[in-house]
């Protein structure tokens, strides 16, 4: 399996800000010690194959999927929604058919989400 290509933007692609609205409220949150110092937190990960269900039915075990995540934050300054990071991996088709959350990961396409146990890990 290749490594996820990541491309990270660290600013408003508007006014230049690097305040991030959600971000900034797991920062409160984290020093309140009410979650994981280690997560990343952002507004929302939008994630899925570059395949559709059909297509990706008829394929081979084996066959490889492009998987993308796009995480989405809101900037404090100007209300700008823009992305934080690009993420793109590779994945194999497998045997594996649905597992509990892979709907709510924006999968369910029966192929695993490598490294994706917590879509906010990022
Ligand atoms: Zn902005």
């Amino acid at each position: 399996m290749n490594e996820p290509e990541v491309k990270s933007f660290d600013q408003c692609p508007v006014c230049g800000s690097t305040k991030r609205f959600v971000e900034e409220l797991a920062k409160e949150t984290k020093e309140a010690e009410l979650m994981d110092p280690r997560l990343n937190f952002h507004m929302q990960i939008i994630s899925g194959a570059a395949t559709q269900p059909q297509d990706l039915a008829k394929a081979p075990i084996g066959t490889k999927v492009l998987m993308y995540e796009v995480v989405l934050d809101v900037c404090s300054d100007c209300g700008c929604v823009y992305a934080v990071k690009l993420i793109r991996r590779e994945a194999k088709k497998s045997t594996r058919l649905f597992g509990p959350g892979d709907l709510q990961k924006g999968g369910g396409v029966g192929i695993p989400f490598p490294g994706a146990q917590n879509p906010r890990n990022n």
